[in-house]
């Protein structure tokens, strides 16, 4: 390995001429031309010089594909969901397993490679992408399996959301998971897990028995209540920041496949009474009941505003809960009754597809203020190039339960979470759109309290350290014995001290 410093166009001419040794590696076969060097970016955004001999050596270590620039499969591989990211790895290494991952760290670290963990893909960031450096895929890691006595599920770390909720309700068993199926179940544990059924069984992390990481030093660690529990704690709530988790063990909880719910959906002119009463409502709901506000406004201003409603308890005290929203205001669709849990799950895959821009910001809200839904109600300037989207969801319940300190994840008092955005298919938008969105978020962000890290889009590292609240030195401390060159920094980075 030799470095140099980084020039983005000797990297793109580099990339051209070495992708057929990827070619040849993921073909698994022996390379047949002479190849040059190959240039990625290091760690800290200055060039490392890579051999042929040691590229060929670290694809000949993996059971999973190695792949280049040009390598077919290469330009699928390397998206995510957010389109605003268009990103090119120098490497892209599919993890097939736990040695994979700890080959994969070992390799990068030695050539001190900018690192990117990939696991559903969802990084509202672009963060599980980068350019010029490795993407370390956990995609290929699939597996899923649900012991119905114990009531848990082992799951890999390429596993997506929709795969657990259908492993798991065939034994109607259930753990919280989020509201889009097709989102990763490691990115979400690790920030905490925000999810319909987190008031009756707290946030998905809350339900994590044990995991497996590998941590910077390529090593293999199993974490649980009893073994390594200072990372235990830590992978719980603190993201990406300690390494990389290759397995997680859920507790499951009897319930579904049917419960009580559905959505009820309204004229966006109706907005503002919607909110007021969504406020009003919440603050007497039984933990078993779970009220999502989701408000939609396309290009030509006819959004609407869709009450979900999930109740996790006896049907006739739910439909007792619920019918005050049924008698509320008039809307225009009323599905309440019994619903597949599933197929609720998945409801909302189609709104937020792979592949287009997104620009998102969030906060925690102790309440809904007044004032807040004044400033939805008119907030949002028609624009024909974006469609909006916002999301206030209620937490407490078995949320509020866990103390702030029990798990890195601090934000126990929050009562609800609000995320919002706007979306658009052209990049020649995007400096518009996001300048848009930064500015409408200076004016909502005084309602909010804290983020959830899962949910930021870019952040400094003072509102990174602020949002850990009193748990970050103890993060820091994590960070600094676990990762103290920062190998792991594509995240709410906790950056070491040491
Ligand atoms: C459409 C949409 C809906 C969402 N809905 C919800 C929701 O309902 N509830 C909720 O809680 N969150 C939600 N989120 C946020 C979501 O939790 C994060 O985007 C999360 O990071 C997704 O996980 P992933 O594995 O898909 O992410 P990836 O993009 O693969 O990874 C994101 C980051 O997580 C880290 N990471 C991922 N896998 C590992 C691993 N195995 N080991 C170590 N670090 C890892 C890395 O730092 C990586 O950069 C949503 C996001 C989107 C885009």
């Amino acid at each position: 390995m030799k470095r140099r410093t980084f020039c983005q166009s000797s990297l793109a001419a580099a990339v051209a001429v070495t992708s057929p040794i990827g070619r040849v590696l993921a073909a698994g076969g022996k390379i047949a031309a002479f190849i040059p060097e190959i240039q990625a970016v290091s760690r800290t955004g200055g060039e490392v010089v890579l051999t042929e001999a040691e590229v060929r050596e670290f694809g000949e270590s993996l059971y999973g594909q190695l792949l280049m620039p040009g390598n077919d499969g290469y330009d699928q591989a390397r998206i995510i969901w957010n389109g605003m990211f268009d990103q090119r790895p120098a490497l892209i290494a599919h993890c097939a397993g736990v040695t994979d991952v700890m080959n994969a760290v070992d390799f990068s670290r030695t050539h001190d490679l900018l690192i990117a963990v990939r696991g559903g893909g969802h990084s509202i960031s672009g963060k599980s992408s980068c350019n010029g450096g490795i993407m370390i895929d956990l995609s290929p890691m699939q597996g899923v399996r649900v012991d119905p006595l114990t009531r848990t599920a082992r799951v890999q770390a390429g596993v997506l959301l929709n795969k657990l909720d259908h492993e798991a309700q065939r034994f109607g068993l259930a753990v919280t998971t989020g509201t889009t199926s097709h989102t990763g179940l490691a990115g979400l544990t690790l920030g905490g897990g925000l999810g319909r059924l987190g008031r009756v069984f707290g946030l998905t992390c809350d339900n994590l028995l044990s995991a497996d990481i590998v941590t910077a030093d390529g090593q293999y660690r199993h974490l649980s209540a009893d073994e390594n529990t200072d990372l235990f704690w830590g992978i719980r709530g603190g993201g990406g920041n300690f390494g990389i988790v290759t397995s997680f063990e859920y507790q499951l909880h009897p319930f579904g496949p049917d419960f009580l719910g559905g959505a009820l959906i309204y004229p966006i002119s109706q907005m503002k009474d919607v909110l007021n009463f969504y406020s009003e409502f919440s603050l007497t709901a039984p933990d078993e009941l779970n009220v999502g506000a989701v408000t939609t406004i396309p290009p030509n201003g006819k959004g609407m505003i869709i009450i979900g409603i999930l109740y996790a308890g006896d049907d006739a005290e739910g439909a007792r809960v619920i019918r005050p929203w049924q008698e509320f205001g008039k809307p225009v669709i009323d599905t309440i009754g019994k619903e597949n849990y599933e197929h609720v799950q998945r409801a909302n895959d189609g709104t937020l597809p792979f592949g287009r821009n997104y620009y998102m910001k969030a906060g925690f809200m102790r309440k809904v203020d007044p004032d807040f839904i004044d400033f939805m109600d008119g907030g949002f300037e028609l624009n024909p190039s974006r469609s909006y989207v916002a999301v206030l969801s209620q937490l407490g319940g078995a949320i509020s339960q866990v103390g702030e300190s029990d798990t890195a994840f601090a934000h126990r008092d929050a009562e609800y979470d609000f995320v919002t955005g706007c979306s658009w298919v052209d990049r020649e938008h995007s400096d518009e759109n996001v300048a848009y969105m930064r500015n409408l978020w200076k004016q909502i962000q005084p309602f909010t309290k804290g983020f959830y890290i899962n949910n930021a889009h870019e952040e400094s590292t003072d509102r990174i350290r602020q949002t850990f609240r009193g748990n970050y030195d103890r993060l820091l401390a994590l960070k600094n014995e676990y990762d103290p060159a920062n190998l792991f920094h594509r995240n709410p980075n906790i950056q070491p001290s040491v």
